[in-house]
């Protein structure tokens, strides 16, 4: 008897250490890590309240017990919605734990069912995790995601076989007092699987919330906060990379909002930031889906679209030009159409890199600059009939 005694005591610590290390990573960003270290907290308290509260009556302590149980569970399961933007089905696990409460204080104060009650209770614990497996299951893309479904499958599984064994293998008559039971090898196995697999949960959530703040900072820095579009360090990343066996086709774009100065001049600095968001919306919805745009700095942007080729890349710019020459600002303040100038290169099998294509699309919007602005400026051959706000530029006129 006594290593179970000393294992019921490790148990609520290392389950209340984990619930504290989460609750300190909250800070770190990630939103579910408060909601696991809620849960750890609650179902330490529920190991601990029998070692606790020793000098309440057995019943009292039973009932503090499973009432930080199912908090704790509750919790859990709000930390996997969260995790994966579930709806979070507040009132109803409410009202199941609401429910489960009252029926293990019934069974505990009125019919004196242990048996009863650790049914109730195991059972009522599944389902508040498996409601947030089953809202989440389309949404488990990650391995680390996986990883944490799995964990808490287990968790549910190792409920449902321990109380099928409670109800299976014993009768009513056999767990007279919850003495008895405590010291029975049921309530140390019981305890035995449950650190086990909450110690392996543990460690898949530290998984996750570690793994949360790696990708968060990485966004951050890779990202721009204004229009969330990447930045240049990001874009540097993944465009492909010239030096590589296979030649990375697809055309380039440069493109700069139309006398922007003019706008932060006369509307306010404000104002300037959201025509730049409404420019970087107005890129996002125009262009491809497996496009990469970045603000390359104030109202200049720069895009790669793979395999698309120039006459493609000059359909999608010209589009957007209409589009964004079209949109009505007055709502922000802007009282009259704001354009811009794009120009569109495509990747060449002599490029070193990325910045050559980008030097020549550059080339091209500073002629579509040149031309009186509001322009989609193509490098290429020239060809006649081209429509006038589609002009389509040799590169060797551009570099003369
Ligand atoms: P052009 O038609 O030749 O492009 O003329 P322009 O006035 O747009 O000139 P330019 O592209 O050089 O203007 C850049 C201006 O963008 C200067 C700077 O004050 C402003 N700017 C840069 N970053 C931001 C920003 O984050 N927010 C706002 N509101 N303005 C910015
Ligand atoms: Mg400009
Ligand atoms: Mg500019």
């Amino acid at each position: 008897m006594e290593s179970h005694d000393n294992f019921a005591y490790l148990l609520p610590f290392i389950f209340f250490v984990f619930g504290c290390t989460f609750l300190f990573l909250a800070r770190w960003g990630s939103a579910s890590s408060r909601y696991w270290g809620l849960g750890y907290i609650g179902t330490s308290l529920g190991f601990a309240s029998p070692l606790i509260l020793t000098a309440a009556p057995i019943p009292a302590q039973a009932i503090v017990s499973n009432g930080f149980f199912l908090a704790g569970f509750f919790f859990y399961g709000h930390a996997f919605l969260v995790r994966f933007g579930r709806p979070l089905l507040v009132t109803e696990r409410m009202l199941l734990c609401g429910a489960a409460f009252l029926g293990i204080s019934y069974l505990i104060l009125v019919e004196r069912d242990l048996r009863g009650e650790l049914a109730v209770s195991d059972i009522s614990c599944s389902i508040l995790l498996i409601i947030p497996l089953w809202q989440a299951r389309h949404h488990i893309r990650r391995p680390i995601d996986r990883l944490l479904a799995v964990m808490v499958g287990l968790a549910v599984a190792d409920n449902l076989v321990r109380v099928s064994a409670l109800l299976i293998l014993t009768s009513s008559e056999s767990y007279a007092s919850l003495d008895d039971f405590l010291s029975s090898d049921y309530a140390f196995f019981m305890q035995m699987t449950a650190s086990v697999f909450g110690f392996l949960l543990a460690l898949t959530v530290l998984g996750t919330v570690m793994l949360d703040a790696v990708w968060q900072h990485r966004h951050a820095a890779e990202h721009d906060p204004l229009t969330d579009l990447l930045n240049r360090r990001g874009f540097e990343r993944l465009v492909p990379d010239f030096r590589k066996e296979s030649f990375p086709s697809g055309a380039v774009l440069v493109c700069d909002i139309d006398h922007f100065k003019l706008v932060n001049d006369r509307f306010g600095h404000a104002s300037g930031d959201m025509v730049i968001v409404g420019f970087a919306s107005a890129l996002r919805e125009g262009l491809p889906a497996d496009s990469l745009v970045a603000r390359f700095g104030g109202e200049e942007f720069v895009a790669f679209l793979p395999g698309a080729t120039l006459v493609q890349a000059g359909a999608f710019c010209n589009s957007i030009r209409l589009a964004f020459a079209a949109r009505d600002w007055r709502e922000g303040g802007v009282a009259h159409s704001i354009t811009a100038s794009f120009g569109v290169s495509s990747t060449a099998r002599g490029d070193h890199s990325m910045h050559d294509a980008i030097g020549r699309a550059d080339a091209c919007l500073y002629a579509a600059k040149s031309a009186g602005r509001n322009t989609v400026v193509l490098e290429g051959q020239q060809t006649e009939g081209a429509p006038p706000q589609l002009r389509v530029v040799s590169a060797s006129d551009l570099r003369a």
